[in-house]
């Protein structure tokens, strides 16, 4: 490297430290940050928590000029110009939270050059004062948050953002563009490549794996008491509950607070105020559990969530895994719960048969968007019956190569084995295939289970054969069998509401025996990971409420004047000298220059309490 280069990766590396307290990149950010100073695009895809901000707020502080971030959401953005200012960086917002005389001003400051960071909300674009202004200013780069947003093929769709190609085009000179986000489907990456008009982008693209978060599936008898055993064991933490349906988001809220837990709710059903207000309780850590539809998270930066339970099954493992990941933002570990019942599937089925869809797509087209929801729903339970590893089945769904083990999951935790399942795989096939392939799980299991109810007698099935060959079986046993033939594709499922089950032509060498079933079972009974220690819990604690009566001072969320993470190192580290305060991940020098001493001190009244007491 010459000399400059040199020079540069110095600067780099002082800026990171400097306004971040990082001594290290994560994955997939020094690429990002490389390209974009050098003028390059980039298209970034990496799982939620994963750090892009880092990739373009980094640039735009090396860079010379403004940057501007282009986010479609509010809360984000307050969030966001709240965390850069106490690092000492200047950056301001351009968005509806803004009265019109705030926003004149922002505007003014911004073409005067006030800002190094400008967070904009995308119908900006399509105002004359706006663009007017962006023609005065040196642009460095254009940060796309939430890229996805310009394609038509995800949820998240927004018009404006297909403005955001000529806005680019018409500056006077255009700027490196980075577009960000954490959703990686092929299609929608090819779309933010085409309609963010990205020119021969570097692409950064990390694997989908979050090592700190812990998976976990339970069949609970009872939910109730299940979640309550779980949050009983979280006391002191935040964390978020999610619910399919709003009247279980009333109920579990309900059930929580009477319990003595702080809990909220949140649900598309509520007014506007209460959403805005329990957001904000939940965000400020006045209530500690969230008790959420999925119309919850979006753009929520908390970073500190240390748990996010699933009530119910979500109806496929994209949503699975976009909700569950905001666990654990800041790297510290979390755990990722899901309680599922066989009930999970009737209901989300129960949705997509009655989904309102796209009115311009015709029948046909309509019947195939269905026919792919329930494939992914059937992927979604196959994750909450299987006995392999749950990150793996998770990276193996998401395109990943994984490895069979993890060893912070609930299946790798209980231990599992193979067991050659051939004579019980035998009768299930023959079950369906005397009763002329028409049946479906439940029906099969109950015959099989040799189930006593009315219909079967009147169908007269309690005269087959294979009635009652199971009989010794639980329900979820043979349940977990059906799984585990239909994942190995030796069963296949109908579409529709009611699926019945079909034999798939691998099913002729097992029912002959000249071919193995082999399936994974647990072999101990699925415990629940008992919590993770701090380092300190004593010293954590009292570090925490001083985070929470400076954030109050300060009136901003607890996570902006530090991080969990940045707590439990201060617990490690148990610095007593600034020096050595500067050296926690997470402190850069603004902040340790701002809250420094009153930390250090804390600390140190801390450890002379300590080494007094007798023991
Ligand atoms: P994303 O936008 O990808 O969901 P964020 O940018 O919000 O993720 O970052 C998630 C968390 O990771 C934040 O708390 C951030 O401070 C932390 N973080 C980011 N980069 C690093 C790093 N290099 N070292 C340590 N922590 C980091
Ligand atoms: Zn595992």
């Amino acid at each position: 490297m010459d000399q400059k280069g040199e020079s540069a990766q110095a600067e780099k590396y002082a800026a990171l430290r400097r306004f971040f307290g990082y001594t290290s990149f994560r994955s997939g950010q020094e690429t990002a940050v490389d390209a974009l100073c050098a003028g390059r695009d980039v298209l970034c895809v990496m799982p939620t928590g994963a750090g892009k901000s880092i990739g373009y707020q980094l640039p735009a502080l090396l860079l010379p000029g403004v940057t501007l971030v282009i986010s479609p959401l509010l809360s984000l953005m307050q969030d966001q110009v709240e965390s850069l200012t106490q690092a000492g960086i200047r950056a301001a917002y351009l968005n509806s939270m803004l009265t019109p005389a705030q926003y004149a001003r922002a505007l003014e400051n911004m073409a005067n050059g006030a800002y190094k960071i400008v967070y904009v909300a995308p119908e900006r674009l399509a105002s004359d004062g706006f663009r007017a202004a962006c023609t005065k200013l040196s642009i460095a780069l254009v940060a796309v948050d939430e890229a996805h947003c310009v394609s038509q093929w995800g949820q998240d769709f927004r018009p404006d953002y297909l403005r955001i190609a000529s806005f680019v085009d018409g500056l006077p000179k255009r700027p490196a563009v980075g577009a960000f986000t954490a959703t990686a489907t092929k299609a929608v990456r090819g779309d933010m490549e085409t309609l963010l008009a990205l020119q021969d982008p570097v692409r950064v693209t990390t694997g989908f794996d979050r090592p700190n978060l812990y998976f976990g599936v339970q069949t609970p008898h009872s939910k109730p008491l299940a979640l309550l055993e779980l949050l009983e064991a979280r006391r002191d933490k935040c964390g978020i509950v999610y619910c399919a349906t709003r009247k279980a988001v009333e109920e579990v809220e309900a059930l929580l607070r009477d319990k003595g837990f702080a809990a909220t709710r949140y649900h598309a059903g509520l007014s506007e105020a209460e959403r805005r207000q329990n957001q904000a309780d939940f965000v400020f850590d006045r209530k500690s559990v969230m008790v959420a539809t999925n119309a919850f998270g979006m753009g929520i930066d908390k970073s500190n969530v240390s748990f996010v339970i699933h009530y119910n099954m979500p109806k496929n493992l994209e949503s699975y895994y976009q909700e569950a990941g905001r666990a654990g933002r800041d790297g510290s570990p979390a755990d990722c719960i899901l309680l599922y019942s066989p009930q999970d599937v009737r209901i989300n089925r129960f949705l997509i048969e009655n989904s309102e869809l796209n009115s311009e797509l015709d029948d046909e087209a309509q019947a195939a968007v269905r026919a792919r929801e329930y494939e992914l729903l059937k992927k979604m339970a196959f994750y909450c019956t299987t006995a392999d590893c749950l990150r793996g089945y998770i990276l193996r769904y998401f395109g990943e190569r994984a490895a069979e083990y993890c060893g912070n999951c609930s299946n790798c935790a209980a231990g599992s084995a193979v067991v050659d399942a051939s004579v019980s795989a035998q009768q299930v096939l023959s079950c369906i295939v005397r009763t002329g392939q028409r049946f479906g799980r439940a029906m099969i299991t109950d015959i099989l289970r040799g189930s006593e109810s009315e219909k079967i007698r009147r169908m007269g099935l309690d005269r087959q054969t294979t009635y009652g060959l199971m009989r010794e079986k639980r329900e979820w046993e043979v349940r977990r069998l059906l799984d585990a033939l239909l994942v190995q594709g030796i069963l296949t499922q109908t579409a529709g509401q009611y699926p019945s089950l079909r034999l798939a032509p691998a099913a002729r060498a097992v029912l002959l025996g000249e071919k193995k079933f082999e399936m994974r079972v647990p072999i101990v009974p699925e415990a629940p990971k008992t919590v993770q220690t701090e380092p300190d819990r004593g010293l954590f604690e009292v570090l925490r409420k001083l985070r929470a009566k400076l954030a109050a001072r300060a009136g901003v969320p607890a996570y902006v004047v530090f991080t969990d993470a940045a707590l439990r190192d201060m617990c490690v580290k148990k610095p007593q000298t600034e020096q050595a305060f500067l050296q926690v991940s997470g402190v850069g020098d603004r902040k340790a220059a701002r809250y420094g001493q009153v930390f250090l001190e804390e600390i140190r009244r801390y450890l002379e309490k300590e080494s007094e007491s007798p023991n």
